[in-house]
C-alpha cells in the first residue's frame, strides 16, 4: 500500500471508517506514521463523520485519540478486551475493563484525594471541581495525580494555584457538556445492538424450528405453548452456537442437539399426561394401604418388640415391585379398590414381613461394624436394645429407630417435602448414622450395672427387671458404679437417664 502515490492513499483513507483506520495504524510503522502526522488529521475527521450520530471530536481530545477511545476494544490500562461501549468513560477520556475501573476510579474518601483537598482549601477559598462519574461520585485517580503535579509546580504562588483551580473547573464543565451528548449516542448504539441481538435470536430460533419441522417434528412443536417453547430453546447450549443456520456445516453440528431437545420436550409432555393418570391411582393405593394396615397389620404377634404400621411409609410400598406392577399398567386399564384387594391383599402380609426383616438385617450389619469387638454370636441389635432397657427402663423398638432414621432423612432434604407422593422419602439404612455414644463397653457396663450378664442378657428379660430397677440400683454401691463409669467412659448423664443420681453421697433413685 505504501508504494502507492500518497494522493491515492489519501483517497482510500477518506472513505474508511475509524475502525479501519485504527487497524491500518496497527499494521505497519509506515502507515502509522502517515496516519499520525498532524497535517493528515483530516483522514480521522472524515472517518469520524462516517459514524452515524457520533458527536464531533471534543476540544479536549484530538481525532485519533477520540477514534481510539470509542472504537478500539481494549482497556487503556491493562490492554485486556473491553469491547462494550459502556466501558468508555468519556469524561475521563479512558476505556477501562471492570477491574481497572475499580482500581482507577476512587471515591472522595480516598486518602490521596483527601490530602489534595486539604492542601487546596488552605490556599484557595472556592471549592475545587474534578470530573466525577456515577453516584456516589467517583473520581479519576490519574486526573488527581496530574492536578497534584501542576499544583505543586505552582507552590508558593497562591494566584497561580487559584487560576489552576478555575481552569480545571472550566475544563470539567466542558467535559460534562460533551459527556451528555456522548451518552445519548452510546445509549442509541447500545439499543441498536440489543435489537440486532434480539432479531438474530429470533431468526435463529425460527430457523431451528423450521429445520425440526422438515425433520417431521411439526406436530410436537404445535402442541407446545409457544412462549415456553421459546424460553426452553433459548436456554439450550446449541442456541448459543455462532454462525447462520443457512450454513450447512453449522446446522449439521447442531442437528443432533436440536433433535435431543425436542425429544426431551416430547418425553416431558408424555410424562405429564401419564402423571394425570397415575396420581389418582397412587392416592387410591395409599388409602387402600392405610385401611389394610389398620385391619390386617401382621406384626403384633410376630415380633417381641411390636413395630407399628407407621414404620412403613407409602414410598416404601411403592418401591416394592409387586406393588408397582399393579400400578404401572397402561392408561386405559382401570385400577380400582377391587383390584388392590384382589391382587395386593393376599401378598401384603408377606411383603411387610420380608421388608422389615431385610431392614433389620441391614441395621444389624451396620451395628456389627461398631460392635465387632463383642463376643461372637452376640446379636448387636439385642445388645443395644438391652442396654437401652437397662439405662432407661424402656427400649426403642426397631420402628422407633426406623422413625428416627427417617426423621434425619427428612432433615437432609434442603427443601421442605411437598405433600406430593413423588417427594416422599423411602427407608434407606445406608443413610442412618450409628451413634458412636453407644459404645460396646458402655452397653456392657450398663447391662452389668443392672446385674445382668451382658453376653446372655436378652431384651425379653429386661422389661421384667425394669420395675425393680430401683432395688438393683440401690444394691449397686457408689464406688462400683464409679469404677464402671471410669472404665467404660460413662458420664453421670447416662446414669441420670437410668434414673440414678450418683452425685449425692448415696445413690438415690428418683
Ligand atoms: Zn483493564
Amino acid at each position: 500500500m505504501l508504494s502507492m502515490p500518497l494522493d491515492v492513499i489519501g483517497l482510500i483513507f477518506a472513505i474508511l471508517d475509524p475502525r479501519d483506520l485504527l487497524s491500518l495504524a496497527r499494521t505497519s510503522k509506515g502507515l502509522r506514521a502517515i496516519l499520525m502526522t498532524k497535517s493528515n488529521k483530516w483522514y480521522w475527521v472524515y472517518a469520524l463523520t462516517h459514524v452515524e450520530g457520533l458527536p464531533q471530536c471534543p476540544p479536549f481530545l484530538n481525532e485519533p485519540s477520540y477514534a481510539s477511545l470509542v472504537f478500539s476494544k481494549y482497556c487503556h490500562n491493562c490492554l485486556k478486551r473491553a469491547p462494550l461501549v459502556d466501558r468508555v468513560f468519556i469524561i475521563f477520556s479512558a476505556r477501562y475493563c471492570k477491574e481497572c475501573e475499580n482500581e482507577r476510579l476512587v471515591t472522595q474518601e480516598h486518602e490521596q484525594f483527601q490530602l489534595l483537598l486539604g492542601e487546596i482549601e488552605d490556599v484557595v477559598s472556592e471549592r475545587p471541581k474534578f470530573t466525577s462519574y456515577g453516584y456516589p461520585a467517583r473520581y479519576h485517580l490519574p486526573e488527581l495525580v496530574a492536578f497534584s503535579k501542576s499544583w505543586n509546580a505552582r507552590a508558593g504562588n497562591a494566584e497561580a494555584q487559584t487560576q489552576l483551580v478555575r481552569d480545571f473547573a472550566a475544563s470539567v464543565k466542558s467535559r460534562n457538556q460533551f459527556a451528555k451528548l456522548f451518552r445519548v449516542w452510546a445509549l442509541r448504539k447500545k439499543q441498536a445492538r440489543n435489537k440486532e441481538l434480539r432479531d438474530e435470536r429470533e431468526a435463529k430460533k425460527n430457523a431451528i424450528i423450521e429445520r425440526l419441522r422438515t425433520l417431521g417434528w411439526g406436530d410436537e412443536l404445535d402442541q407446545m405453548d409457544s412462549s415456553s417453547r421459546d424460553r426452553s430453546l433459548g436456554r439450550e447450549p446449541l442456541f448459543k452456537k455462532r454462525g447462520p443456520l443457512t450454513d450447512r456445516v453449522v446446522w449439521a453440528n447442531m442437528q443432533d442437539e436440536a433433535v435431543a431437545w425436542i425429544e426431551l420436550q416430547r418425553d416431558k409432555r408424555l410424562r405429564r399426561l401419564r402423571d394425570k393418570v397415575m396420581d389418582p391411582r397412587f392416592r387410591l393405593c395409599e388409602r387402600f394401604l392405610q385401611i389394610w394396615a389398620a385391619d390386617y397389620w401382621p406384626i403384633d404377634e410376630y415380633d417381641d418388640l411390636p413395630i407399628p404400621s407407621t414404620a412403613l411409609q407409602f414410598r416404601d410400598y411403592l418401591l416394592m415391585p409387586e406393588i408397582r406392577s399393579v400400578l404401572d399398567v397402561p392408561d386405559n386399564v382401570a385400577v380400582t379398590w377391587e383390584v388392590f384387594r384382589e391382587k395386593l391383599g393376599p401378598l401384603l402380609p408377606g411383603l411387610v414381613r420380608e421388608w422389615i426383616e431385610s431392614c433389620k438385617e441391614e441395621l444389624r450389619a451396620k451395628l456389627e461394624v461398631v460392635f465387632s469387638s463383642f463376643q461372637e454370636g452376640v446379636d448387636p441389635m439385642r445388645l443395644v436394645t438391652t442396654a437401652q432397657l437397662a439405662a432407661r427402663g424402656h427400649a426403642k423398638p426397631m420402628s422407633v429407630i426406623l422413625w428416627h432414621g427417617r426423621l434425619s432423612l427428612w432433615e437432609a432434604i434442603a427443601d421442605p417435602p411437598s405433600p406430593d407422593w413423588k417427594a416422599r422419602v423411602q427407608w434407606d439404612t445406608e443413610r442412618i448414622m450409628v451413634n458412636p455414644g453407644i459404645s460396646p463397653l458402655k452397653a456392657r457396663a450398663l447391662i452389668e450395672a443392672c446385674e445382668m450378664d451382658a453376653d446372655s442378657a436378652t431384651p425379653e428379660a429386661s422389661p421384667r427387671m425394669s420395675p425393680g430397677l430401683s432395688e438393683i440400683s440401690r444394691a449397686v454401691s457408689r464406688q462400683a458404679v464409679k469404677l464402671k463409669m471410669v472404665s467404660a467412659g460413662i458420664t453421670a448423664a447416662d446414669f441420670r437417664a437410668a434414673g440414678m443420681d450418683i452425685s449425692q453421697g448415696t445413690t438415690r433413685v428418683h
